[in-house]
């Protein structure tokens, strides 16, 4: 008897696998097919998908936009056009791994639209397991021949690392695991002279975690090393709107 519904025949544990089982593979589903498209060779004479350009006209659109947004000249944009096409489907043009920090809103400082951008965020921009199956995911499943590692100035993640590092300061929660995976970083900019050690860490972080990326099998290095797609690091000048690549 099932002491939910009532049924004698009905056991809520099965019906619950079965939930689960049905669940999952209604998520999985859309996956499995982009797999199998993917394995299957291209049919003549189809149309390639939107985002299937090379990784670097999608930084140069990415730089292109950043200019814009820098110059307060961002596109006008009509958000309900193109609503119906991506209930569809979606082309990201570039993964981007941004910090967390509310002032940094990738969409907004590359001036792209809805569908152009596929982004993980995280304090520190670290990455991380859950992270990087975000962005095979992205790479292997949505086509998206770019990958862009995000830092910003003044960043709350690098400096709070700095202070334990330094000031020895103590952290709650789960915050210093956040600091172990920056902490490299800091420890690496604090043998250059010249800058501030916030901006000198800022950056290397960033170099770190982009070489990381170029190293992580299965998905990304052999993406990378096919050169099916590219992985670079970039710095939000919060005050400017500037992005530099660094
Ligand atoms: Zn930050």
């Amino acid at each position: 008897m099932c002491n939910i519904c009532g049924d004698a025949q009905h056991d809520p544990a099965v019906s619950r696998r079965s939930f689960l089982r049905t669940g999952a593979a209604a998520a999985l589903a859309p996956l499995i097919a982009r797999a199998a498209m993917a394995a299957d060779p291209p049919k003549p004479g189809a149309a390639p998908p939107p985002n299937a350009i090379k990784p670097a006209d999608a930084l140069k659109r990415l730089l292109d936009g950043n200019a814009r947004y820098a110059a307060n000249n961002p596109t006008e944009r009509d958000f309900s056009s193109g609503r119906a096409a991506r209930a569809q489907a979606q082309f990201p043009i570039a993964s981007i791994l941004s910090c967390s920090d509310s002032r940094v809103v990738p969409d907004l400082v590359f001036d792209q639209s809805p569908g152009d951008l596929f982004v993980m965020r995280v304090a520190g921009n670290i990455v991380t397991t859950d992270l990087l199956a975000s962005i095979e995911y992205g790479a292997q499943f949505l086509g998206s021949p770019l990958i862009m590692v995000l830092g910003h100035s003044s960043c709350g993640a690098v400096d709070a690392t700095i202070k334990v590092l330094k000031d020895k300061a103590v952290l709650p929660g789960h915050l210093p695991e956040l600091v172990a995976a920056i902490k490299p970083a800091v420890i690496i900019a604090e043998k250059t002279q010249k800058g501030s050690l916030l901006d000198n860490a800022t950056a290397e972080n960033v170099r770190r975690q982009v070489a990381r990326l170029k190293r992580s099998p299965p998905v990304v290095q052999k993406f990378y090393q096919d050169k099916k797609i590219d992985i670079v690091g970039g710095v939000y000048d919060i005050a400017t709107g500037k992005i530099t690549l660094i």
